[in-house]
């Protein structure tokens, strides 16, 4: 068997071994077999990175790049990763099992983040404020926070990375970046750019390993000032409870049980195609995925025949080849995972009107496939629609009128995204304003911007990521005051 890549921990801007030598094995999960090794980090390695990023942060070049030098070298960066999309789409595609498909335009729009925020770095204006007291200047100044920890999903490694890393740069932060055990290859590969953007060294650092090891010691890192975490519930909880005994400022970026809700009014062609790119694209491994498809009574069964016939047409395959539009499950963890749902289905009563295993196919025997699948007569209070999936499975809910829609949309304890399928603007514009969600897509489905603020309601997180306030999950505000009186009047009095 041929040796296995290894890729070391960057930090300081060199590449270099984990402090134990040990090491954790990167599968592919369409052959379900390993291709790479990646440093299985611990708390020595969280103190090398972060020590070497603190560095960088009150010493050395960085502090002395302006913003818009900071915005240039942003740019350049931006341009690096255009210039290498494909390496770095094929890597992702190898690592993670996402399609080709999707990477490609994937990696083509990434640069974005870095020109967005490039720009905005030398855009972010203090003022001089009307202050009420004789004698006095005073005025505010914003300013980066000092170290800041990404911690990263497997699901999008690279776009991820770009909704933390670009704002933070932009504020003038350095970052260490700690990268899914299960997917750290593609940002490692991704650094490898930013010496050639001409980046100072300890600027950004990549160290891998497991949350509860390296992940864990990041976020109680004394020298941190704050922590973005994009990732799971529960460890979401866990990294909040960790980074509060240090008071650091925390951005979390959660699961979700989007509703996808289709009215009688829509055009039913646009929602069919919106309830399958909501559940279906990226193998349903999105935290965005609409994997509650609320229905009008009044449509429903017409409604389920059509998205049943498209869902079949769904082809099932090499995440390599253009031609695949539903790849493989990225991890063995998620992989039962989901299999175990399709017995909860079947325990709470759904009707699964296709798919419901894993795939039959012997061609894809060797990864893990899973089977688009769709339940129909499911209540909002089966586990199947209260719990996030993480896969291509699809909980098909009846509702009665937009009360009952609004009613059944809310009724999770997520609210990170949502979709809305009517022709009528009033009715658009209404049931948006009354869905408890970060982001309401009216007919359209899973688009994202730099421009436009992405996050959580309730339990699906905190903090906003993309659009112009993003930079300001980076940025502390200072008031300096300056007198401008001859003496200095009683002492013993407040001002
Ligand atoms: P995960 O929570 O298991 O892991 C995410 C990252 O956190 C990994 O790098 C992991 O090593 C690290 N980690 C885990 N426990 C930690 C701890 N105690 N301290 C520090 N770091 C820790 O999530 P996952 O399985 O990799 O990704 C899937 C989850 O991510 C899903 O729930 C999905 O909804 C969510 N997600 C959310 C968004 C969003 O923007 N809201 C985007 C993508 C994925």
């Amino acid at each position: 068997m041929a040796a296995l890549k290894r890729y070391q921990h960057y930090i300081n801007g060199e590449w270099v071994d984990p402090s134990n030598d040990e090491w954790i094995e990167s599968y592919n999960p369409y052959s379900g077999k390993p291709w790479a090794e990646v440093p299985r980090g611990d708390a020595a390695d969280a103190d090398r990175a972060v020590s070497a990023a603190f560095k960088a942060y009150t010493s050395g070049d960085w502090p002395n790049v302006g913003a818009t030098e900071r915005g240039a070298l942003m740019r350049k960066l931006g341009d690096l990763i255009a210039a290498n999309s494909q390496k770095l789409a094929a890597i992702e595609v190898q690592d993670n099992g996402k399609l080709m498909a999707e990477m490609g335009a994937q990696l083509g729009y990434i640069p974005q983040w870095y020109y967005y925020f490039g720009g905005l770095a030398d855009k972010i204006e203090g003022s001089v404020l009307p202050i009420d007291k004789p004698d006095t200047f005073n005025f505010t100044v914003h300013e980066p926070l000092g170290v800041c920890v990404a911690i990263t999903p497997w699901n999008s490694p690279l776009l991820i990375t770009a909704w933390k890393l670009a704002p933070a740069l932009a504020a003038g932060n350095t970052v260490v970046i700690k990268p899914s055990e299960y997917t750290s290859a593609s940002t490692f590969e991704f650094v490898k750019l930013v010496e050639e953007a001409g980046i100072p060294p300890g600027v950004i650092n990549v160290v891998s390993g497991y949350g509860n090891e390296i992940g864990e010691a990041l976020v109680a890192h004394e020298k941190v000032a704050k922590v973005s975490f994009t990732g799971g519930t529960v460890s979401g909880t866990r990294v909040y409870e960790n980074a509060a005994s240090g008071l650091k400022k925390v951005s979390l970026e959660l699961g979700g049980k989007s509703p996808n809700i289709v009215f009688d009014d829509c055009e039913i062609d646009n929602a069919v195609k919106g309830a399958i790119s909501g559940i279906f694209a990226a193998t349903g491994q999105t935290c965005i995925a609409g994997s509650r498809l609320l229905v009008q009574e009044s449509i429903h069964d017409e409604f389920v025949d059509r998205l049943i016939t498209l869902a079949k047409t769904a082809k099932m395959g090499d995440p390599m080849s253009i031609e695949t539009q539903v790849g493989p499950v990225t991890t063995p963890p998620q992989y039962k995972k989901i299999l175990s749902y399709f017995d909860i289905a079947k325990e709470d009563g759904a009707e699964c009107v296709l798919g419901g295993s894993k795939s039959d196919d012997p061609s894809l025997e060797h990864g893990w496939f899973v089977q688009p699948t769709i339940y129909t007569g499911v209540r909002n209070s089966m586990r199947i629609a209260q719990e996030e999936i993480f896969g291509p499975v699809l909980s098909v809910i009846p509702f009665k009128d937009d009360d009952h829609a609004v009613e059944i949309a809310n009724d999770v304890v997520y609210g990170l995204a949502s979709g809305v399928w009517t022709q009528s603007i009033r009715r658009a514009l209404e049931i948006s304003k009354r869905i408890q969600a970060g982001t309401v897509w009216v007919n359209t489905y899973r688009a994202v911007s730099f421009v436009s603020p992405f996050g959580g309601f309730k339990r699906s997180g905190l903090g906003k990521e993309s659009g112009q306030h993003a930079i300001r999950e980076y940025m502390q505000t200072k008031s300096i005051w300056i007198s401008t009186a001859e003496e200095v009047p009683n002492p013993f009095i407040i001002r």
